[in-house]
């Protein structure tokens, strides 16, 4: 396995330069390259595994994706699914209803005239 040492040059993206330019590492963590100088502007910077940086007009739209994302579930994670429609409550007005006024008892005994 490639082992890298302090002086190694490596290849980095330079946000001085603003391209990928040689590098010496001047700083080593776990065995990989944490900081690397510009060989060209001799700008000391963290090794960036040749990524170029986020520009500010990226950053500004993660940002603005973050909030939108805010607004539209402010649950969070947690709420991934929409919530059941709640049942209408007046689900049964088109049904007839238990007759609502029990009608009154007839049994009246009619008086039978003979
Ligand atoms: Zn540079």
């Amino acid at each position: 396995m490639f082992e890298i040492r302090l002086g190694d040059v490596i290849d980095d993206h330079c946000i001085k330069c603003r391209r990928i330019t040689n590098h010496s590492v001047v700083s080593i963590v776990n065995g990989a390259a944490a900081k690397v100088r510009c060989r060209t502007c001799y700008h000391d910077h963290d090794y960036r595994h040749e990524q170029a940086p986020p520009t500010k007009k990226e950053l500004k739209k993660q940002e603005l994706f973050r909030e939108v994302l805010a607004t539209l579930s402010p649950g969070a994670a947690e709420a991934e699914e929409p919530p059941a429609d709640p049942a209408p409550a007046e689900s049964t007005a088109e049904q007839p209803q238990e007759s609502p006024a029990p009608e009154p008892p007839k049994r009246r005994t009619r008086a039978q005239k003979s």
